[in-house]
């Protein structure tokens, strides 16, 4: 970014003290992420600065209303249970006119937090014992805003998780043969149709009554988890800008997905790409005793399905594509 950028930034946030480091911050590869680091007479200030990605967050306003939502909500329930609210929870950092974000010439959207220091995040579960880590501070957000009122929360991408409509979409895009492959990938195709029962079994069970809406996180990787450098416990979750309203099973197949998989998400042998039980149990015992009995049972007992799920509805994705 440019220094007059940057200077135009710390006036509009009101930064005091000299700026020590601006450099690229973490691994987000949606997001661009910069730490701030100011020394006002020896004392340090460390703010993390985000550029919302516009071309996948459209309305960067809308999801920086959920943020404020759910980060207030999240901040009462800590401080009832005795937590500490600054390292538990993402403190958005407000400007000297009480904005949430500075608006730049190409009307991208800035943001601001309070840096967490003392803890890092993880790109990769090395060891059961991580992934129940993780299963349990995603379950325990669950836990904690299962009485948020979800209907007020903004979809911040309309229709992430609903497999039905992109199968839909897939059936036009086999059609359409825009790019002329359809004959190269008939076996994928095939596998795709096949399993049709996967693209409609989370919706059709909300339309038969069977699972409720939920305030859902959908990006439950472990690096969207802040670990404590010391005791190695999960203290906060970070990355709330796709918190929607969703489906309990797809937050818990989303983390199986990424987390409990043999091999990197580009691995060319799929001989090498297999769903790890060891992990998948550990996360799935970490999961549900986060979510401290506020599932039902039959949520429960769909989140198996959620890992199937949207393991094909990503599958589904990147073949139409
Ligand atoms: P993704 O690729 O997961 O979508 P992103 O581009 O949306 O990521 P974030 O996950 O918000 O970006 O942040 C990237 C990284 O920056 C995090 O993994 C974490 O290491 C670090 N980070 C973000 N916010 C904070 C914070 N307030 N305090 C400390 N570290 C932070
Ligand atoms: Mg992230």
């Amino acid at each position: 970014m440019t220094e007059e950028k940057l200077k135009k930034i710390i006036d509009f946030y009101g930064f005091k003290g000299t700026l020590k480091n601006n450099g690229n911050y973490g691994n987000g590869h949606i997001n661009d992420t910069i730490l701030l680091e100011f020394d006002n007479d020896g004392v340090i200030s460390k703010y993390v600065l985000q550029k919302i990605n516009k071309y996948v967050f459209h309305h960067p306003d809308e999801l920086m209303q959920n943020m404020k939502g759910i980060t207030e909500h999240l901040r009462k329930k800590v401080a009832e249970a005795g937590g500490d609210p600054c390292r538990e929870v993402l403190t958005i950092v407000y400007a000297k006119n009480g904005s949430m974000f500075w608006i730049d010439e190409n009307e991208d959207y800035w943001r601001v937090t309070e840096f967490i220091g003392g803890a890092s995040s993880h790109d990769i579960v090395e060891k059961p014992e991580d992934f129940y880590i993780t299963g349990l501070a995603f379950g325990k957000f669950q836990s904690q805003l299962s009485d948020y009122p979800a209907d007020t929360l903004y979809y911040t991408i309309p229709g992430f998780h609903d497999t039905r409509a992109r199968y839909n979409n897939f059936l036009k895009t086999v059609e359409a043969d825009k790019a002329g492959r359809v004959s190269e990938c008939a076996d994928e195709i095939k596998f795709i149709l096949d399993r049709k029962d996967l693209a409609y079994y989370s919706m059709d069970s909300y339309d038969k009554g069977e699972i409720p809406i939920r305030v859902t996180h959908n990006d439950t990787k472990l690096n969207n988890l802040l670990i404590d450098d010391k005791t190695g416990k999960a203290i906060c979750v970070l990355d709330l800008d796709t918190v929607m309203p969703g489906f309990v099973m797809n937050d818990f197949g989303d983390a199986i997905r990424t987390g409990a998989c043999t091999a990197l998400e580009d691995e060319p042998d799929v001989d090498k790409v297999h769903c790890d039980l060891t992990l998948y149990e550990a996360f799935a015992k970490g999961f549900i005793k986060g979510c401290d009995g506020k599932l039902t049972d039959h949520e429960i007992d769909t989140l198996p399905m959620g890992a199937l799920g949207i393991t094909y509805e990503q599958a589904l994705r990147f073949l139409a594509d």
